[in-house]
């Protein structure tokens, strides 16, 4: 049969998983052979997720496999278990490739590979743009089982590592397939689609079936199975969702008067722009928060460093831009702030998504200024309920105002001065940015890639 010629018939609804959730309960009874039950035991995953129960039977049977998830489903086990289980039956080298579209994505994964694979021994690398190539090459030489990879270092290292090749690869997985074709990935895809064998198994996950996505789907997938895991645009039940509306003015001033309000909580704040991340960060640690910045304007290594300093709850608060929206696992967010309103309302289900994981309750606070109206009611649709405002005494955040002016005019102040010292230094050479203008330069057709 041509490729992608037929879609299997296991579509799966949100009812029908839970059915089989109910009757299937442990990992053994999916197929998984007993040391990764245990190494999934050990993680403390106790019974498969709902998309684990749809493409993990489907998926041992040797099948290709378009998973309809988002991170936080478990979707990272579900193709990770059968490619580890694979691996056992018939070990190799170079064995498993994983596209995703950011660096953060791929650590997280190789994390998941690494612990769940620790028992079997498999050597896992990532290939990501912002980190040293030489470096690298020296980890490929060495032949990892499976590599996690962003599309554009990896058709590097294809291009230009000697010795280096992916012709012997037996499984094929393209994460967030959504996200990689509209970061302007579908070139390189292409390319790495061409250097690796026909015959392989391929999995594809994706949040949102897209055009481009169902393209693609046809050109690398064979006779696939379709397994999706819940309806389109839901948030949970444990999440509280609540909006406020304020001046634009004032945003900073109910800001600190949530925190303040909610003190003792992790949150995770959302700012349109690098620049409104890094100011406001730089503001509340003036009032002394512990707030930290992720975006995509800082080094790899900062970024990381972000990301584990408030994964390890040394830092209550990260602001992020939609960068982190979406992927990042981050598990004890109590809290999401979107303080800036998402442009996309499709957003504001990634971003709230952050809270309320893995049936634990959380809160999200929507703010709404006289410039947002528009927006929020078209949030409101696609979420399909109206939202409660969160309670407040005005009063008591008009009280804040004169000590948040002074912290405003010092982080301007800081924010001014790390502009300068970034310039003087030019050290910012490994933001995505710079890479995207470094590739322009090389000559490449590469178009330069968003930063966010
Ligand atoms: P993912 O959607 O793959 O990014 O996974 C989100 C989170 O769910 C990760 O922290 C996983 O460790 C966790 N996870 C995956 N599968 C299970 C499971 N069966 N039980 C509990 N947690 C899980």
């Amino acid at each position: 049969m041509a490729a992608g010629e037929e879609e299997g018939a296991r579509t799966g609804t949100g009812t029908e998983s839970e059915a089989a959730v109910e009757e299937l309960r442990s990992f053994k009874d999916l197929g998984v052979t007993d040391v990764l039950c245990e190494a999934c035991d050990q993680l403390g995953w106790k019974v498969p997720t709902k998309i684990q129960v749809e493409a993990i039977p489907v998926a041992l049977q040797g099948r290709d496999v378009i998973g309809l998830a988002e991170t936080g489903s478990g979707k990272t086990g579900a193709f990770a278990l059968p490619i580890l289980q694979a691996l056992l039956e018939t070990p190799q080298r170079l064995f498993a490739l994983v596209l995703t579209p950011t660096r953060e994505l791929a650590f997280q994964i190789s994390e998941q590979f690494e612990a769940l694979g620790s028992s079997i021994g498999v050597q896992t690398t990532v290939i990501v743009g912002g980190i040293d190539t030489m470096s690298q090459s020296l980890a490929l030489a060495k032949k990892p089982h499976v590599i996690i990879a962003t599309p554009g270092r990896l058709v590097d290292h294809l291009e230009n590592t000697k010795g280096f090749n992916l012709r012997a690869l037996k499984f094929l997985v393209m994460d967030e397939a959504d996200r990689i074709l509209n970061m302007d990935f579908e070139t390189e895809v292409d390319k790495i689609l061409k250097v690796i064998p026909r015959d392989r198994k391929t999995f594809l996950f994706s949040a949102t079936m897209t055009k481009k996505v169902q393209k693609l789907q046809r050109a690398a997938l064979k006779n696939p199975v379709k397994c999706a895991v819940s309806s389109k645009y839901q948030t949970v039940e444990k999440l509280q969702q609540y909006y406020i509306f304020i001046p634009s003015k004032f945003k900073d001033s109910y800001l600190v008067y949530i925190l303040n309000e909610l003190a003792g909580n992790s949150f995770m704040i959302f700012c349109s722009t690098c620049n409104n991340t890094q100011r406001t960060a730089l503001l509340l640690r003036n009032l002394g928060f512990t707030a930290i910045p992720l975006h995509g304007q800082m080094s790899q290594n900062k970024r990381l460093g972000s990301l584990n300093k408030f994964k390890a709850k040394a830092r209550s608060i990260l602001l992020a831009t939609d960068v982190a929206s979406r992927g990042l696992d981050i598990p004890h967010v109590d809290v999401v702030i979107n303080f800036d309103i998402p442009t996309h309302s499709k957003d504001y289900i990634h971003r709230v998504g952050r809270t309320a994981r893995a049936g634990r309750s959380g809160k999200s606070i929507t703010f709404v200024t006289q410039y947002d109206v528009e927006l929020f009611q078209r949030i409101e649709h696609l979420i399909g309920k109206k939202l409660p405002a969160f309670p407040m005494q005005e009063e008591e955040v008009m009280m804040l105002t004169e000590r948040v002016a002074e912290a405003q005019r010092i982080a301007r102040m800081e924010l001014r001065e790390q502009g300068e010292k970034k310039r003087s230094r030019n050290d910012d050479d490994d933001t995505e940015e710079a890479i995207g203008v470094r590739n322009k330069v090389a000559g490449g057709k590469k178009k330069k890639r968003k930063t966010f």
